[in-house]
Protein backbone atom coordinates (compact mmCIF):
# COMPACT_ATOMS: atom_id res chain seq x y z
CA UNK A 1 0.00 0.00 0.00
CA UNK A 2 1.50 3.46 -0.70
CA UNK A 3 0.44 6.08 1.97
CA UNK A 4 0.10 9.87 0.31
CA UNK A 5 1.72 12.42 2.10
CA UNK A 6 -0.98 15.39 2.98
CA UNK A 7 0.91 18.09 2.11
CA UNK A 8 1.27 17.15 -1.79
CA UNK A 9 -2.40 15.50 -2.13
CA UNK A 10 -5.56 17.69 -2.76
CA UNK A 11 -7.70 15.33 -0.76
CA UNK A 12 -11.53 16.96 -2.14
CA UNK A 13 -13.18 13.19 -1.22
CA UNK A 14 -15.13 14.82 1.31
CA UNK A 15 -15.43 17.42 3.48
CA UNK A 16 -15.15 15.06 6.75
CA UNK A 17 -11.39 14.55 6.26
CA UNK A 18 -10.66 18.22 7.78
CA UNK A 19 -8.24 18.53 10.07
CA UNK A 20 -9.34 20.49 13.71
CA UNK A 21 -7.92 24.05 13.76
CA UNK A 22 -4.99 24.92 16.52
CA UNK A 23 -7.50 26.78 18.57
CA UNK A 24 -9.82 23.81 18.79
CA UNK A 25 -6.68 21.26 19.62
CA UNK A 26 -5.97 23.86 22.72
CA UNK A 27 -10.00 23.86 23.39
CA UNK A 28 -9.61 20.54 23.61
CA UNK A 29 -6.06 20.53 26.17
CA UNK A 30 -7.84 22.90 28.45
CA UNK A 31 -11.41 21.71 28.66
CA UNK A 32 -13.54 20.97 31.67
CA UNK A 33 -14.29 17.42 31.82
CA UNK A 34 -16.73 15.12 33.70
CA UNK A 35 -18.68 11.68 33.36
CA UNK A 36 -21.12 12.41 30.96
CA UNK A 37 -23.05 9.33 31.02
CA UNK A 38 -24.23 10.97 34.85
CA UNK A 39 -24.22 14.41 32.81
CA UNK A 40 -22.09 16.23 34.77
CA UNK A 41 -18.95 16.90 31.79
CA UNK A 42 -20.08 20.85 31.91
CA UNK A 43 -18.39 21.00 28.91
CA UNK A 44 -21.03 18.51 26.43
CA UNK A 45 -23.74 20.25 28.80
CA UNK A 46 -22.39 23.70 27.33
CA UNK A 47 -22.42 22.28 23.98
CA UNK A 48 -26.01 20.44 24.03
CA UNK A 49 -27.30 23.92 25.17
CA UNK A 50 -25.38 25.98 22.61
CA UNK A 51 -26.52 23.31 19.60
CA UNK A 52 -30.82 23.43 21.29
CA UNK A 53 -30.05 27.14 21.26
CA UNK A 54 -28.85 27.58 17.72
CA UNK A 55 -31.43 25.47 16.25
CA UNK A 56 -34.47 27.19 18.30
CA UNK A 57 -35.39 23.93 20.08
CA UNK A 58 -35.44 22.66 23.62
CA UNK A 59 -32.63 20.61 24.21
CA UNK A 60 -29.40 18.57 22.30
CA UNK A 61 -27.91 15.36 22.42
CA UNK A 62 -24.04 15.17 21.29
CA UNK A 63 -23.45 11.35 19.38
CA UNK A 64 -19.94 10.18 17.89
CA UNK A 65 -20.89 9.80 14.29
CA UNK A 66 -24.16 11.24 11.95
CA UNK A 67 -24.88 7.58 11.57
CA UNK A 68 -25.37 7.09 14.74
CA UNK A 69 -27.52 10.52 15.03
CA UNK A 70 -29.84 9.40 12.54
CA UNK A 71 -30.10 6.25 13.86
CA UNK A 72 -31.11 7.52 16.87
CA UNK A 73 -33.24 10.19 16.06
CA UNK A 74 -35.06 7.26 13.97
CA UNK A 75 -35.69 4.81 16.70
CA UNK A 76 -36.75 7.74 18.87
CA UNK A 77 -39.35 9.48 16.91
CA UNK A 78 -40.82 5.56 15.88
CA UNK A 79 -41.44 2.38 17.33
CA UNK A 80 -40.32 -0.77 15.81
CA UNK A 81 -41.90 -1.82 12.19
CA UNK A 82 -43.14 1.44 11.68
CA UNK A 83 -43.05 2.85 7.75
CA UNK A 84 -40.78 5.81 7.66
CA UNK A 85 -41.14 8.10 4.60
CA UNK A 86 -37.78 8.75 2.72
CA UNK A 87 -35.97 10.24 -0.19
CA UNK A 88 -34.53 7.77 -2.70
CA UNK A 89 -31.40 8.94 -2.81
CA UNK A 90 -31.03 10.04 1.03
CA UNK A 91 -28.20 9.18 3.02
CA UNK A 92 -29.66 7.46 5.30
CA UNK A 93 -31.29 5.03 2.81
CA UNK A 94 -27.51 4.92 1.07
CA UNK A 95 -24.74 4.84 3.43
CA UNK A 96 -26.04 3.81 6.93
CA UNK A 97 -25.39 0.01 6.07
CA UNK A 98 -29.12 -0.17 6.14
CA UNK A 99 -29.37 0.02 10.06
CA UNK A 100 -32.58 1.19 9.88
CA UNK A 101 -33.86 -1.90 9.49
CA UNK A 102 -30.72 -4.07 10.98
CA UNK A 103 -30.94 -2.12 14.30
CA UNK A 104 -34.35 0.23 13.96
CA UNK A 105 -36.66 -2.60 12.66
CA UNK A 106 -38.07 -0.20 10.68
CA UNK A 107 -39.72 -0.35 7.32
CA UNK A 108 -38.00 2.47 4.70
CA UNK A 109 -40.30 3.98 2.11
CA UNK A 110 -38.06 5.53 -0.28
CA UNK A 111 -39.84 8.48 -2.64
CA UNK A 112 -37.80 10.05 -5.72
CA UNK A 113 -37.18 13.37 -5.33
CA UNK A 114 -36.57 16.40 -8.05
CA UNK A 115 -33.03 17.61 -7.09
CA UNK A 116 -33.28 16.43 -3.52
CA UNK A 117 -36.36 17.87 -2.38
CA UNK A 118 -39.42 15.24 -1.91
CA UNK A 119 -43.08 16.99 -3.25
CA UNK A 120 -45.60 17.18 -0.57
CA UNK A 121 -48.07 15.59 -3.02
CA UNK A 122 -45.60 12.22 -3.27
CA UNK A 123 -45.37 11.84 0.64
CA UNK A 124 -49.23 12.36 1.18
CA UNK A 125 -50.40 9.93 -1.37
CA UNK A 126 -47.42 6.97 -0.12
CA UNK A 127 -49.12 7.78 3.68
CA UNK A 128 -51.29 4.82 3.84
CA UNK A 129 -54.56 4.97 5.87
CA UNK A 130 -54.89 2.64 8.70
CA UNK A 131 -55.60 -1.14 8.09
CA UNK A 132 -54.87 -4.12 9.54
CA UNK A 133 -52.79 -4.81 6.48
CA UNK A 134 -50.83 -1.63 6.54
CA UNK A 135 -47.54 -0.98 9.00
CA UNK A 136 -48.29 2.32 10.61
CA UNK A 137 -46.26 5.53 8.99
CA UNK A 138 -44.92 7.86 11.62
CA UNK A 139 -42.34 9.56 10.29
CA UNK A 140 -40.76 11.68 7.17
CA UNK A 141 -37.18 12.31 7.18
CA UNK A 142 -35.19 15.14 4.51
CA UNK A 143 -31.98 15.46 4.18
CA UNK A 144 -30.13 19.47 3.77
CA UNK A 145 -28.52 19.60 2.07
CA UNK A 146 -28.65 17.16 0.42
CA UNK A 147 -25.80 15.57 -0.41
CA UNK A 148 -26.26 12.46 -3.40
CA UNK A 149 -27.95 15.12 -4.94
CA UNK A 150 -24.84 17.55 -5.37
CA UNK A 151 -24.86 19.56 -1.98
CA UNK A 152 -28.63 21.06 -2.85
CA UNK A 153 -30.51 23.37 -0.61
CA UNK A 154 -33.84 22.56 0.39
CA UNK A 155 -35.54 25.44 1.10
CA UNK A 156 -37.54 27.14 3.80
CA UNK A 157 -40.44 27.61 2.35
CA UNK A 158 -40.37 23.31 0.81
CA UNK A 159 -39.88 22.11 4.03
CA UNK A 160 -42.83 24.21 5.13
CA UNK A 161 -45.09 22.80 2.50
CA UNK A 162 -43.37 18.96 4.02
CA UNK A 163 -44.63 20.28 7.55
CA UNK A 164 -48.35 20.95 6.40
CA UNK A 165 -48.64 16.98 5.27
CA UNK A 166 -46.95 15.84 8.57
CA UNK A 167 -48.79 18.07 10.95
CA UNK A 168 -52.17 17.12 9.11
CA UNK A 169 -51.70 13.10 9.06
CA UNK A 170 -49.76 13.11 12.21
CA UNK A 171 -46.44 12.12 11.36
CA UNK A 172 -43.33 13.32 12.75
CA UNK A 173 -40.70 15.16 9.94
CA UNK A 174 -37.39 15.15 10.65
CA UNK A 175 -34.28 16.62 9.07
CA UNK A 176 -30.84 14.58 8.30
CA UNK A 177 -29.02 18.01 8.90
CA UNK A 178 -25.53 16.41 8.53
CA UNK A 179 -24.91 19.95 6.66
CA UNK A 180 -27.72 22.37 7.39
CA UNK A 181 -24.99 25.25 8.00
CA UNK A 182 -24.20 25.10 4.59
CA UNK A 183 -27.64 25.32 3.59
CA UNK A 184 -28.26 28.21 5.95
CA UNK A 185 -24.88 29.82 4.61
CA UNK A 186 -25.87 29.73 1.03
CA UNK A 187 -29.69 31.08 1.41
CA UNK A 188 -28.19 33.88 3.73
CA UNK A 189 -30.50 33.29 6.37
CA UNK A 190 -30.61 32.44 10.08
CA UNK A 191 -30.69 27.95 10.19
CA UNK A 192 -33.55 28.40 12.49
CA UNK A 193 -35.60 29.07 9.09
CA UNK A 194 -35.03 25.20 8.11
CA UNK A 195 -35.26 23.98 11.37
CA UNK A 196 -38.84 25.35 12.92
CA UNK A 197 -40.96 23.59 10.38
CA UNK A 198 -39.21 20.32 11.37
CA UNK A 199 -39.97 18.27 14.59
CA UNK A 200 -36.32 17.48 15.26
CA UNK A 201 -32.86 17.36 13.33
CA UNK A 202 -29.26 16.49 13.75
CA UNK A 203 -26.36 17.82 12.28
CA UNK A 204 -22.72 17.15 12.23
CA UNK A 205 -19.46 19.08 13.55
CA UNK A 206 -17.06 16.89 11.68
CA UNK A 207 -17.85 17.79 8.21
CA UNK A 208 -17.01 21.45 6.96
CA UNK A 209 -17.10 22.51 10.87
CA UNK A 210 -14.03 21.02 10.60
CA UNK A 211 -14.04 19.25 14.44
CA UNK A 212 -12.47 15.48 14.50
CA UNK A 213 -15.86 13.72 15.79
CA UNK A 214 -19.44 14.59 16.54
CA UNK A 215 -22.70 15.14 15.90
CA UNK A 216 -25.75 16.76 18.11
CA UNK A 217 -29.19 15.39 17.40
CA UNK A 218 -31.93 18.26 18.56
CA UNK A 219 -35.82 18.41 19.29
CA UNK A 220 -37.76 18.64 22.53
CA UNK A 221 -37.06 17.70 25.64
CA UNK A 222 -39.06 14.70 25.91
CA UNK A 223 -37.49 13.77 22.46
CA UNK A 224 -33.95 14.32 23.36
CA UNK A 225 -34.82 12.29 26.65
CA UNK A 226 -35.94 9.58 24.56
CA UNK A 227 -32.57 9.70 22.46
CA UNK A 228 -30.39 9.70 25.35
CA UNK A 229 -31.52 6.34 26.66
CA UNK A 230 -31.43 5.00 23.29
CA UNK A 231 -27.54 6.49 22.57
CA UNK A 232 -26.97 4.58 25.45
CA UNK A 233 -28.46 0.92 24.01
CA UNK A 234 -26.31 1.12 21.25
CA UNK A 235 -23.57 2.02 22.98
CA UNK A 236 -22.74 5.57 22.47
CA UNK A 237 -22.63 7.02 25.95
CA UNK A 238 -19.55 8.53 26.77
CA UNK A 239 -17.72 9.26 28.94
CA UNK A 240 -14.83 12.43 29.11
CA UNK A 241 -17.09 13.23 26.39
CA UNK A 242 -15.69 16.93 26.55
CA UNK A 243 -12.90 16.34 24.58
CA UNK A 244 -14.98 16.08 21.80
CA UNK A 245 -17.28 18.75 22.77
CA UNK A 246 -14.59 21.57 23.19
CA UNK A 247 -13.52 21.38 19.52
CA UNK A 248 -17.32 21.86 18.57
CA UNK A 249 -18.38 24.75 20.66
CA UNK A 250 -15.17 26.75 18.67
CA UNK A 251 -17.06 25.02 15.30
CA UNK A 252 -20.61 26.69 16.33
CA UNK A 253 -18.85 30.14 17.23
CA UNK A 254 -16.20 30.38 14.65
CA UNK A 255 -16.39 28.01 11.84
CA UNK A 256 -20.02 28.71 10.32
CA UNK A 257 -19.51 31.87 8.02
CA UNK A 258 -16.29 30.17 6.45
CA UNK A 259 -18.63 27.88 4.67
CA UNK A 260 -19.12 30.45 2.31
CA UNK A 261 -15.27 30.53 0.96
CA UNK A 262 -15.82 26.41 0.21
CA UNK A 263 -19.09 27.36 -1.57
CA UNK A 264 -17.34 29.89 -3.66
CA UNK A 265 -14.30 27.07 -4.64
CA UNK A 266 -16.96 24.68 -5.02
CA UNK A 267 -18.24 27.05 -7.57
CA UNK A 268 -15.25 28.67 -8.76
CA UNK A 269 -14.23 24.34 -9.70
CA UNK A 270 -17.63 23.17 -11.04
CA UNK A 271 -17.22 26.12 -13.70
CA UNK A 272 -13.48 25.34 -14.60
CA UNK A 273 -14.74 21.53 -14.66
CA UNK A 274 -17.55 22.70 -17.24
CA UNK A 275 -15.84 24.20 -19.54
CA UNK A 276 -12.96 20.37 -20.09
CA UNK A 277 -14.25 18.43 -23.20
CA UNK A 278 -15.92 15.07 -22.17
CA UNK A 279 -16.81 16.20 -18.71
CA UNK A 280 -20.50 17.29 -17.48
CA UNK A 281 -21.05 19.03 -14.55
CA UNK A 282 -24.98 19.99 -14.44
CA UNK A 283 -24.05 24.13 -12.29
CA UNK A 284 -27.60 24.68 -10.57
CA UNK A 285 -27.12 21.84 -8.79
CA UNK A 286 -23.63 23.36 -7.03
CA UNK A 287 -25.60 25.26 -4.46
CA UNK A 288 -23.18 24.82 -1.51
CA UNK A 289 -20.05 22.65 -1.46
CA UNK A 290 -20.04 19.89 -3.51
CA UNK A 291 -19.45 18.79 -7.41
CA UNK A 292 -20.71 16.01 -8.79
CA UNK A 293 -18.66 15.51 -12.51
CA UNK A 294 -20.24 13.12 -14.77
CA UNK A 295 -17.55 11.83 -17.14
CA UNK A 296 -19.38 9.25 -19.77
CA UNK A 297 -18.12 11.87 -22.44
CA UNK A 298 -14.76 10.48 -21.82
CA UNK A 299 -15.42 7.19 -22.64
CA UNK A 300 -14.94 5.82 -18.77
CA UNK A 301 -16.39 5.25 -15.87
CA UNK A 302 -16.21 6.83 -12.17
CA UNK A 303 -13.67 4.63 -11.16
CA UNK A 304 -11.28 4.72 -13.70
CA UNK A 305 -11.29 8.36 -13.69
CA UNK A 306 -10.83 8.71 -9.84
CA UNK A 307 -7.97 6.15 -10.37
CA UNK A 308 -6.41 8.78 -12.65
CA UNK A 309 -6.75 11.80 -10.43
CA UNK A 310 -5.08 9.64 -7.60
CA UNK A 311 -2.06 9.36 -10.02
CA UNK A 312 -2.06 12.83 -10.19
CA UNK A 313 -2.06 13.58 -6.48
CA UNK A 314 -5.87 14.51 -6.11
CA UNK A 315 -8.63 12.44 -4.37
CA UNK A 316 -12.11 12.57 -5.51
CA UNK A 317 -14.90 10.13 -4.39
CA UNK A 318 -16.89 7.60 -6.26
CA UNK A 319 -20.87 9.05 -6.47
CA UNK A 320 -22.38 6.56 -8.91
CA UNK A 321 -20.93 4.53 -12.08
CA UNK A 322 -20.69 7.46 -14.18
CA UNK A 323 -20.49 10.48 -11.83
CA UNK A 324 -17.16 11.28 -9.28
CA UNK A 325 -18.15 13.84 -6.20
CA UNK A 326 -15.39 16.27 -5.10
CA UNK A 327 -15.96 18.53 -1.80
CA UNK A 328 -14.59 21.90 -0.90
CA UNK A 329 -13.85 22.23 2.94
CA UNK A 330 -11.71 23.73 5.52
CA UNK A 331 -8.36 22.41 3.98
CA UNK A 332 -8.75 23.50 0.64
CA UNK A 333 -7.98 27.07 -0.49
CA UNK A 334 -8.35 28.77 -3.71
CA UNK A 335 -4.64 27.98 -4.99
CA UNK A 336 -5.75 24.19 -4.71
CA UNK A 337 -8.71 24.68 -7.22
CA UNK A 338 -6.50 26.40 -9.73
CA UNK A 339 -4.09 23.17 -9.30
CA UNK A 340 -7.14 20.80 -9.43
CA UNK A 341 -8.28 21.93 -12.60
CA UNK A 342 -5.23 21.78 -14.25
CA UNK A 343 -4.64 17.79 -12.72
CA UNK A 344 -8.16 17.16 -14.00
CA UNK A 345 -7.81 19.11 -17.14
CA UNK A 346 -4.78 17.14 -17.89
CA UNK A 347 -6.69 13.67 -17.16
CA UNK A 348 -9.64 14.31 -19.21
CA UNK A 349 -6.80 15.40 -22.46
CA UNK A 350 -4.82 12.20 -21.25
CA UNK A 351 -8.66 9.56 -20.96
CA UNK A 352 -9.80 11.13 -24.59
CA UNK A 353 -6.30 10.74 -26.13
CA UNK A 354 -6.75 6.93 -25.27
CA UNK A 355 -10.55 6.69 -26.15
CA UNK A 356 -9.16 7.69 -29.68
CA UNK A 357 -6.16 5.89 -30.57
C1 LIG B 1 -21.96 12.28 6.36
C2 LIG B 1 -23.43 12.20 6.43
C3 LIG B 1 -24.06 11.48 7.44
C4 LIG B 1 -23.33 10.55 8.40
O1 LIG B 1 -22.29 11.06 9.09
P1 LIG B 1 -21.10 10.13 9.63
O2 LIG B 1 -20.53 10.98 10.71
O3 LIG B 1 -20.19 9.92 8.48
O4 LIG B 1 -21.67 8.87 10.18
C5 LIG B 1 -25.44 11.51 7.49
N1 LIG B 1 -26.15 12.20 6.59
C6 LIG B 1 -25.57 12.90 5.59
C7 LIG B 1 -26.42 13.66 4.64
C8 LIG B 1 -24.19 12.92 5.47
O5 LIG B 1 -23.63 13.59 4.45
Amino acid sequence: MTTIKRSDTIDLRSDTVTLPTEEMLEAIRNAELGDDVYREDPTVNRLEEMAAKKMGKEAALLVPSGTMANLVSLMSNTKRGDCVILEAESHIYWYEVGGISAIAGLLPWPIRGHMGALDPRDVEAAIRPKNIHFPDTTLVCIENTHNRAGGTVITPRQIEALSKVTREHGLKLYMDGARIFNAAVALKVDVREFTRHVDNLMFCLSKGLSCPIGSLVVGDSEFIERARRIRKILGGGMRQAGIIAAPGIIALEKMIDRLEEDHMNARILAEGIAKIDGLYVDLKRVQTNIVLVDVSGLGVDANTFIAELKKHGLLASYHSRTIVRMVTHYGIVREHIEKALTKIEEVAKYLRSQADS
